[in-house]
């Protein structure tokens, strides 16, 4: 049976097929979990990175995990808040949702998901937590792999919205 859980703390340490990053379009590195992910994997991810040509809101891109202990990176990049009638949910839902082909396609049993869009692009949790959980539950119904999708919590207010979505859901 695939499940999902919650796992707190940092996404970097996780033994996981792959691991999810919140990128910013330019996929270069930044702050926040980006900017852990990066320099956890080496200089390698950067300089794999930058043959991409970047990626727009919505869709995500599979590097190596490089010196990660995840096999691979999955660069998507959530939208920025800008009150909800900019196409938001969507673009969000598009980021779990390509995340989550990539690592089908690449037989990936186990990911982890940061909560994306969450931090310095200002998606309420509430809201956010929302989305991804009824977009990883939709997709799970559907596919085989992954088995298990971790939503990997820094901080306690994320691990309770996480936990009030699986609730409700
Ligand atoms: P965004 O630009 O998509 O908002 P951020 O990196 O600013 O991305 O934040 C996304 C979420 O990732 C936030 O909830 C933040 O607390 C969390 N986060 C930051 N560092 C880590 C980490 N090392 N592991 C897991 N989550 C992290």
């Amino acid at each position: 049976m695939p499940e999902i859980r919650i796992e707190e703390g940092d996404i970097t340490r996780l033994d996981v097929d792959a691991i999810v990053n919140a990128a910013n379009s330019t996929l270069l590195g930044g702050g926040g979990v980006d900017g852990a992910i990066h320099r956890a994997a080496g200089p390698q991810l950067k300089a794999h990175c930058a043959g991409l040509g970047g990626c727009p809101t919505g869709e995500a891109r599979i590097t190596p995990g490089f010196n990660l202990p995840a096999r691979y990176v999955i660069h998507t990049v959530g939208p920025v808040w800008r009150g909800g009638n900019d196409n938001e949910p969507d673009l969000l839902e598009s980021c779990y949702r390509q995340s989550l082909g990539l690592a089908a396609e690449h037989d990936c049993r186990s990911v982890a998901f940061p909560a994306i869009s969450c931090g310095v692009y200002g998606y309420p949790l509430e809201q956010a937590a929302a989305v991804a959980v009824s977009t990883v539950q939709h997709f799970l119904q559907s596919h085989e792999q992954p088995a298990t999708v971790l939503l990997c919590c820094f901080g306690d207010a994320v691990a309770s919205a996480y936990r009030q979505a699986l609730e409700a859901g």
